[in-house]
Order: C-alpha cells, then structure tokens, then sequence
C-alpha cells in the first residue's frame, strides 16, 4: 500500500551504488537516531529508580489496551504476570497474519525502536528473564531490521547478547493465538491450548509470560515519553483514544489510517481519500474475516472494542475491508470460511469439520440457512479456540444483512 516505501528501480540503482545489500529494506529511524532524539533515556531511567505502580497507573490512566484484537488493558496484564512467581518469560506476538491487517508492519519499517524500548519497558516491569520476538517470516524486511537492531542495542549494552531472541513464524494463521504461538516458541506444532491455565500463568516453557502486541508496546513507548494524555486526551463518539485502522479495499488510499477510536466507517473511508471512482460503499469487514461483514446502513457505528459486540462482531485489529456495489458479500463470506478451513490447526472437530461444511453449503445457489445455523452454533459453541468460534461470525452477518443475496 501507498505508505510502504516501495523499492523502486531508481532506489535499487541508488542502493545497489551505495553499496547497500538490502535494497529492499525501507528507511526507518536507526539506533543512532532513535538514541540521539532522547530514545532509551525513559528505560534507563526506570531501570535506575523506576516504580512499576506509577507505570501501571500510567498506562490504565491513558487506556491503552491489548491492540493484537483482545483489548484487555495492558497496565492490569502487566500486574497479572507480575504477581506471578518467577522465572518469568515476555513473548511479542509480531505474527499479524489477520487479513487486511498491516499496522504493525507499519510501525516496525519506521519506528523499530519505538517498539523495542517498549518491549524493554515491558520486561523491566515484570522482570522477565528473556523476551522472544515472534515475527512472521512473510516480514522480511521486518526481520531484516529487527535482526540490525537487536545486535546495535547488544552492541551499544542495552541488554545481554542472546537476552532478546528473534523467532521467525512459517506462516500458519493459527501461530498468532497466543497459546499456539507458546506451543510454536516452545519448538512444537502451533496449536491452541485450553484455557485455564492462562499464559500469564503457564506459558513459555510452563512459565508465567507476559504476551504483548507489537503495536501496544509502541504507544507503551509514547505513552510515557509524552504521557498518557495523547491518548486520554482524544474524544470522539464517547470513545477514548487512537486506533491504527489498516484499510483496503475500494478506496482511493489504502493504508494504515491512525484515527480516534470513535471514527465510523465514514470517517475511515473519508481519511482514505473516499471511495474508488465509479464504486458504491456497500459493505466492509470492520476486524478481519473474524468479524464478518456489516452493510453500509451501518455507517454511524463507532468503530472501537466493545462498541460492535451488540452487533454480534468485533473491532478486533482494526482491519477494515471496504467493498463496493462491484462486490458479492455472498462471495466474500466464502473466501472468509476457505480461509478458516486452510488454517484451522485440526485440533477439534466442530472447526476441523465445521469449516469445510460450511464452505461445501456457501457454494451452493441458495443457501441453506437453517442449516448453516445449526453448523454455526455447534462451531461457536465447541471450539477450543477463537479461530473456531469466531468462524461462524461471517455466515451470520451474511445472512442476517444481505439475505437477498444467499
Ligand atoms: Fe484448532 Fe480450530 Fe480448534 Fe482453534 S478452533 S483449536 S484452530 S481446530
């Protein structure tokens, strides 16, 4: 999308001149700038005399929450693991693998440092012995620079060499539910775990482990560089705060758009530029295929955790798809459900199962509803983990907003 600095052939030229091996890695903000503009002077500074009270209540007074989908308030997690006994672990979850989801992406080409400190903030606060940096290997300019900077900070004695480890991700949508992601850091096969215990309690190698988001430790960073008014202090809608929404789809800008966390489709699609020329808004997926599709009558709806569930969807991480009037909500769903059948890990039946069901019935003409609501009940009620659960989300708001089409 327009934001990613994209190697263009004059670039290339310029790089391969300039002796630059990787001429696909876009300019972001180095160790020696970030170090030079006040960065890591925060984490020092906790390190030296730091009080994790005053931090949490720092964080819980911005509301800054969980920003990979869950938004649990970040300060009450970081007390949860906390108050665990140690040795305790801290794992990034870098796998961002939902659909039309690129936020974190956009913040690591740019801002590795940013995250890194908040990463190191993080684990000063609940002392964890070594962090682990699960990034999807589909991120390889990601990894490339993350690989850079990790040996600057080792190099310039921010932390221990080895303290940080990088771990790459083969590309299996199911790695980024946390759980199953312990299981792939852990050197297994990347299933979802049952719940209790909760990773907080029992995670990397059965030790407490604080999970965090990549883009949450970003604004962890901001949030006490700046204070925590940069978010509290945005209203819009009776919401508080900023959301990164990645928008695609039919609009002039596609992009990461950082917006209020009370901004409605009509202010997402107005930030991108508006709609395509010669297309119609119809519909758009609010969070990933995880939370189906809504019609565009609904375009007064705050767009933040919470505001969508009596709706029966999620913000999740923001992915917003806009469709057109030259798009099929019918077709849509179902390349939402192929796509759950791909990556269900098989683990239980009424997903393993459910999902091809599903895309068998959603291929026919008409659909047969009834049906597929009694699939979609056993499916959300039975499966271990959210892949499962949430699997159902796009028959439903299908049917219930577009019926004229299934
Ligand atoms: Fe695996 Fe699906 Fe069960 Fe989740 S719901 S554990 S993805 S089979």
């Amino acid at each position: 999308h327009h934001h990613i600095d994209h190697a263009t052939p004059e670039k290339v030229k310029a790089a391969i001149a300039a002796g630059e091996t990787h001429a696909h890695i876009p300019q972001y903000q180095d160790f020696a700038d970030y170090s030079s503009s006040g960065g890591y002077a925060k984490l020092a500074e906790l390190r030296e005399c730091g009080d994790f009270e005053t931090v949490q209540e720092t964080l819980l007074a911005s509301g800054l929450r969980g920003l990979g989908g869950a938004g649990f308030p970040s300060g009450r997690k970081w007390g949860f693991v906390r108050a665990e006994a140690g040795p305790r672990y801290l794992a990034v979850n870098g796998d961002e693998g939902e659909p039309g989801t690129f936020k974190d992406r956009f913040y690591l080409e740019r801002y590795p440092h940013v995250f890194l400190e908040g990463m190191l903030i993080a684990a000063w606060a609940v002392e964890a012995e070594r962090c682990f940096i699960y990034m999807r290997d589909e991120y390889p300019a990601v990894i490339e620079i993350l690989k850079r900077e990790i040996k600057a900070l080792e190099a310039a004695s921010k932390v221990e060499p080895g303290y940080i480890e990088l771990r790459r991700g083969a590309g299996a949508y199911i790695c980024g539910e946390e759980s199953a992601m312990i299981e792939s850091i852990e050197g297994k096969r990347g299933m979802p775990r049952h719940r209790p215990p909760f990773v907080a309690q029992v995670g990397i190698f059965n030790r407490p482990t604080l999970v965090n988001n990549v883009e949450t430790l970003y604004w962890v960073t901001r949030v006490l560089r700046e204070g925590g008014e940069i978010l509290s202090g945005v209203e819009k809608n009776g919401r508080k705060g900023l959301r990164s929404y990645s928008v695609s789809g039919r609009v002039q800008n596609p992009g990461v758009h950082l917006l209020p966390a009370g901004s409605t489709i009509t202010d997402i699609i107005e930030a991108a530029g508006g709609m395509l020329d010669g297309h119609t808004f119809k519909a758009y997926q609010p969070g990933g295929p995880s939370s189906g599709l809504l019609p565009a009558s609904m375009h007064d709806v705050p767009l933040d955790f919470d505001t969508l569930q009596p709706h029966g969807t999620f913000i999740g991480s923001a992915a917003v798809v806009v469709l057109s009037d030259h798009d099929s909500a019918k077709q849509a769903a179902l390349n939402m459900l192929r796509f759950f059948e791909d990556e269900s890990c098989g683990q239980c039946t009424p997903c393993r199962v459910g999902c091809e069901k599903a895309v068998k019935l959603m291929q026919a003409d008409t659909w047969d509803q009834p049906l597929l609501e009694e699939l979609c009940t056993a499916m959300a009620d039975a499966s271990i983990c959210g892949l499962g659960q949430a699997a159902p989300n796009p028959i439903r708001l299908t049917m219930k907003h577009f019926p004229d089409e299934v």
